[in-house]
Order: C-alpha cells, then sequence, then structure tokens
C-alpha cells in the first residue's frame, strides 16, 4: 500500500482545527451578546484564523496532495498580492472551500477546516458527511470540485453533476461527499465557489 506522510499531515491539521472548534465555552460566556463571543463559536471565522496561522504549512501539503492526485503542477495555485501571497495553494483569507481560474488554475481556501462549509448550500446530509470527514477527503472533494468546473466550461452547476465521477483519483469517502452535495444542491442559492461566501 502507497504510503502517504503528507496526507497523514494534513488530517492531523484539521483534527487540531476541530479540537480547538469544539472547546467547550467557559461558564462565564453563557449568555454573551455575538458580539462578545469568542471566535470559537463562529466556524467560518474560526477555519479562517486558524488557516492564516497555520498558512506556510498547510500551503505545503495541500499542494503536496495535488501533486498525488496528478493535477499539473502548473495548474497548482496563484499568487495574490493584495493578499501578501507570491504564489500559495493554500489562500487562508479566501472563505470557499477553494476557487478555479478560467485557465485552471486551482487554490484552496481556509473553508477546508470548517464544519459548516457546506450546510447552506448543499443541505444537512453533505454537511454531516463532510463534518465528519478527514480533512484529506474534504480537500479531494473540493479539489475535484474545482477540477470538474474548469474541465466543464467554468460551471458552477456542471462541477457539482460531475466531481462524483471526476478522472481525479480522489478517495471514496470525498466521492461520497460529492455525491450528497450533487442530491443537496440548492439550486436557488447562488454560489460564488465551493461554500459559503467569504466573510
Ligand atoms: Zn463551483
Amino acid at each position: 500500500m502507497e504510503r502517504r506522510p503528507f496526507s497523514r499531515f494534513i488530517d492531523r491539521m484539521g483534527e487540531v482545527a476541530r479540537g480547538l472548534l469544539r472547546r467547550e465555552p467557559s461558564p462565564g460566556m453563557i449568555g454573551a451578546p455575538p458580539s462578545a463571543r469568542s471566535p470559537w463559536h463562529d466556524p467560518a471565522r474560526h477555519a479562517r484564523d486558524f488557516g492564516e496561522r497555520h498558512a506556510g504549512l498547510i500551503d505545503y501539503h495541500v499542494e503536496s496532495r495535488m501533486l498525488e492526485l496528478g493535477i499539473d503542477p502548473v495548474r497548482i495555485g496563484w499568487g495574490d498580492v493584495e493578499a501578501g501571497i507570491r504564489h500559495a495553494a493554500f489562500h487562508p483569507h479566501v472563505g470557499d472551500g477553494g476557487n478555479v481560474s478560467p485557465d485552471g488554475r486551482i487554490i484552496v481556501g481556509s473553508g477546508v477546516f470548517s464544519d459548516e462549509l457546506l450546510r447552506a448550500e448543499y443541505g444537512d446530509e453533505a454537511a454531516e458527511l463532510f463534518r465528519a470527514s478527514r480533512t484529506r477527503d474534504r480537500l479531494d472533494s473540493i479539489l475535484a470540485h474545482e477540477y470538474e468546473e474548469h474541465a466543464h466550461g467554468m460551471s458552477h452547476a456542471e462541477a457539482v453533476k460531475h466531481a462524483p465521477e471526476t478522472e481525479l483519483p480522489i478517495s471514496d469517502r470525498a466521492r461520497a461527499i460529492a455525491r450528497a452535495m450533487e442530491k443537496g444542491w440548492k439550486r436557488e442559492i447562488a454560489g460564488r465557489g465551493l461554500g459559503q461566501p467569504e466573510r
């Protein structure tokens, strides 16, 4: 069986992210107004904070996974000068799961670490499957979506439809996430990308 140390590392990063997320609030915080609440109550905000603190390390492992899946190196990541990124596959300030450029380059956003990434746009079944999945499987499902979006004329609808059968050798669990997304997708919600809009 093939060894995948980079993927295991990614899973550990996700466990750390979610371990922090599920920390119980202190008794003194119960009943506090939203403005006074800790970021740990906001999955998207927490995911972004986690991603920003570990951006370099996560980027290295996201890029490794993309290479493992056979994605052409010229299609891995891009730069974002305004965000201070010269070139990266992981963009922590992007709240979505990922994004793809018209010429097929793919990035991953901090949404990969958010337990609630899929709920609003894809329903509870997809959301629960995603929440209970390892980070590598979450990552694979995001990469498949963005890859298929480019392969089908930058159509989000076509990406939702084709991701479950992507030619990329993603995990079975990632295909299950993609299938649940297809089943639960709420077309009436205009998605900018994979998941919730950036905050
Ligand atoms: Zn899309």
